[in-house]
């Protein structure tokens, strides 16, 4: 028995032994487990969220992470891998890792690039817009750009109502913009009037105040020119300064007015016109012109041909003009073909002068103007020997120094005006080439002849007793 209560003692410490063991190794396992998580795993930590969302095109500033190990900081040893591509709209990570002791440990984050930014909408024009009464609104249009979708301007949908428009664009992404544009009912305030040419002008004495011309229109643009009423209270006999007032007023009763300031000169003196017609007469053109000259009583020169009605040169001479002689056929072939085809075919229309008139007519102008190079072609040196040769035999010749153009480039009665009136001088005679033949020179006439009067000069038929006017010879 007590062998028994021996081993049952003996097996009572065997059990005890044991235990102590177990409990022995388990808490070494223990502080070995505790020592080796303290000394040999590192902590890592992220700083900030785990998950971030940002908006595309931002920029990204990683919050990083923190380590421990072994009680220190050891966050430089922390290495980080991102794929964060702000630029694209996605799921990103950034993984961050520490490689210490005998285990790799990592971390991660995610980052959710998205698009967060609705479009802009830029409006073209003001965001106030006056539109005239019975005027639609024209849009001015708009801009869209959006950070992701680029240009949205063709996805706008306009919507108009209660004098607002509203522009409207949605991304991809469905974010949203809005712009809106007032329309509001332009108010007129007061009329324009625009004077044509200066606002200050001169006219000479005795000459009739010509209107230069003006415009008005009220703040929509509408036309308001015969309206305006035109006040003038120049004396044109006294010199001085006078006012044209100009006076409109728009729908609304609102008025507007200029002026223009007109100076009453002297008028110049001096200068003499010699209008010459030449080629004629014509049944088509000369009666017109003669027409004219009588109702503006001017006398001129007309340097006629066989051609056209008897009639009208009897009525040139009736009517104080100087009847000329231009050659019977102004055929250059035939007139400069010698000294004696030239004075035979003069002969021919001096005697029709004759005839007609009962004048002696020794005025004389050369097909061409003694200038003429054409009648090298007939006859070398002809124009030097008939230019004294005509001078010989009691004849004056008359070339000219101010060309009208109406044979040549002045198609318009303009052209024909302007070239006229550039070229007068008041310090020689004005010996002006025009053709009686010509359509543009009869409805210049009347305003070459008006612009001399107006300007102080005087117009003359030529006589012999005209100082001549001749061109340098060329052939
Ligand atoms: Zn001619």
């Amino acid at each position: 028995m007590e062998e028994k209560d021996l081993t049952t003692k003996n097996k009572k410490i065997k059990y005890g032994k044991q235990t102590l063991i177990v409990l022995t190794i388990f808490l070494g396992a223990v502080l070995l487990g505790l020592a080796f998580s303290f000394f040999l795993v590192p902590k890592l930590s992220l700083n900030g969220e785990e998950e971030i969302k940002i908006g595309v095109n931002s920029k990204y500033v990683d919050a990083g992470a923190k380590a421990i190990y072994q009680g220190h900081k050891v966050n430089q040893d922390i290495k980080t891998e991102s794929n964060v591509d702000t630029s694209k709209v996605g799921t990103y990570e950034v993984i961050y890792k520490i490689d210490k002791g005998f285990i790799e440990k990592e971390v991660k984050r995610t980052v959710i690039v998205q698009d967060i930014k609705g479009p802009v909408i830029e409006l073209i024009g003001d965001d106030v817009v006056y539109v005239c009464e019975n005027t639609e609104y024209k849009e001015l249009g708009y801009k869209v750009y959006d950070d992701v979708d680029g240009d949205l301007s063709k996805n706008v949908i306009t919507h108009i109502e209660d004098g607002k428009i509203t522009y409207e664009v949605t991304d991809r992404n469905g974010n949203k913009a809005l712009a809106e544009r007032t329309i509001v009912k332009k108010e007129l305030v007061k009329p324009t009037i625009t004077l044509s040419g200066s606002s200050s002008v001169s006219m000479y004495q005795g000459n009739p105040y010509h209107e230069i011309g003006y415009k008005a229109y009220d703040d929509c643009g509408n036309d308001l020119t015969n309206k305006v009423v035109v006040t003038n209270k120049i004396n044109n006999k006294v010199l001085g300064t006078y006012e044209v007032i100009y006076e409109v007023e728009d729908k609304e009763g609102h008025k507007a007015s200029v002026k223009r300031e007109v100076k009453v000169t002297e008028k110049p003196t001096g200068g003499v016109i010699y209008l010459t017609f030449d080629d004629g007469p014509s049944a088509k053109t000369t009666a017109t012109i003669l027409d004219i000259l009588k109702k503006e009583g001017v006398k001129a020169t007309f340097f006629v041909t066989n051609n056209g009605p008897d009639d009208l040169i009897k009525r040139e001479h009736n009517e104080g003009h100087t009847v000329a002689l231009h050659t019977a056929s102004h055929n250059y072939a035939k007139v400069y073909a010698s000294i004696d085809a030239y004075f035979e075919d003069l002969e021919k229309v001096h005697t029709r002068v004759y005839k007609l008139t009962g004048i002696d007519a020794r005025i004389i102008r050369f097909p061409g103007g003694s200038s003429n190079t054409v009648s090298r072609n007939y006859q070398k040196g002809i124009m030097t020997t008939l230019t004294k040769e005509v001078e010989a035999r009691g004849y004056h010749y008359f070339d000219w120094n101010i060309d009208s153009n109406d044979a040549g480039g002045a198609k318009t009665k303009e052209e024909v005006y302007q070239n006229v009136i550039k070229s007068l001088s008041r310090t020689r005679p004005n010996v002006v080439l025009m053709h009686d033949i010509k359509v543009p020179t009869r409805y210049a006439l009347e305003d070459i002849i008006t612009y001399g009067k107006e300007n102080g000069y005087t117009f003359a038929a030529l006589t012999m007793a005209t100082k001549e006017v001749h061109h340098r010879v060329n052939n």
